[in-house]
């Protein structure tokens, strides 16, 4: 009895190495230590972010895909999807933005839902981000101050080391560490947290659906459930998570699906 609990033991500890090492995943790198000093570099300049998702030459999801099993060409599909649904309220907004001042909800043809453009009685700081309207309630443009450099668009884009297809949700922008980031709207905080990927994690939740996200920062200067005015210090960039240097991550969700937010960074309200 006793030799075959041994046994079963023994053979618990071998297989349980055995499947921790199949779990690993295979794609190279996951963390700036693995890299190698050229890697690093070659990274860096392409604005690499080492946890996009990732698809083989055959454009099957190996990691991080937004559904597991679906191609790289479907994600694309969604994200399209997703952006198209949001650029038909974007149109709204911006048609409805000169009679901004007094109006809650803007009416729409049957159908489609309500703009809503709350601008009365905007909150007030300082500093202010000038590149955003005070009382702005679409996130436009960008939630940084100045005009800083985009290190990694949004989109589709292959790994300049391991050769693989990777899809990036969102925007880097090239900041050193302790950047001031601005809400690009009035919100409210949703989420504020640390994981290993997107390292020091914020989530502003804005007006008609949308939700801004910010990753690798430094720290979060707000706390969940605190209402934050467009154009106000919410964080400070850093390098926290998965990252190959300091950068802002910057992505737009619309109805909680990601969406491509170029249209938004490039208005600038
Ligand atoms: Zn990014």
């Amino acid at each position: 009895m006793k030799t075959i609990r041994v046994a079963v033991f023994i053979g618990f500890i071998c297989c349980a190495a055995h499947s921790a090492s199949l779990l690993q995943s295979q794609s190279f790198p996951k963390t700036a230590n693995d890299l190698t000093f050229t890697q690093r570099t070659n990274l860096l300049a392409a604005g690499y972010e080492p946890w996009e998702s990732e698809y083989d030459a055959n454009g099957h999801c190996i990691s991080g895909c937004i559904y597991s099993g679906i191609t790289i060409k479907d994600e694309l599909n969604v994200l399209q999807q997703n952006t198209n649904n949001a650029r038909r309220n974007l149109v709204q907004y911006i048609q409805n933005q000169p009679q901004q001042q007094n109006i809650i909800s803007q009416p729409q043809q049957s159908g489609q839902s309500p703009v809503v453009i709350i601008a009365q009685n905007a909150p007030r700081c300082e500093p202010h981000n000038t590149n955003t309207p005070a009382g702005q309630t679409m996130p436009l443009g960008v939630p940084l101050t100045g005009n800083p450099r985009v290190t990694s668009p949004y989109g589709q884009r292959t790994n300049p080391v391991t050769g693989k297809q990777q899809v990036h949700r969102g925007i880097d922008f090239s900041a050193t560490v302790g950047t001031p980031v601005y809400s690009p709207a009035i919100g409210t905080v949703k989420s504020v947290w640390r994981d290993s990927t997107c390292g020091n994690g914020l989530k502003i939740a804005h007006a008609n659906g949308y939700e801004t996200v910010y990753c690798h920062l430094n720290t979060v200067t707000v706390k969940n459930g605190d209402s934050v005015g467009a154009g106000c210090v919410v964080a400070e960039t850093g390098n926290s998570g998965r990252t190959t240097g300091p950068h802002l991550h910057y992505a737009i969700k619309y109805n909680g699906e990601y969406i491509n937010p170029t249209d938004w960074v490039n208005n600038r309200g």
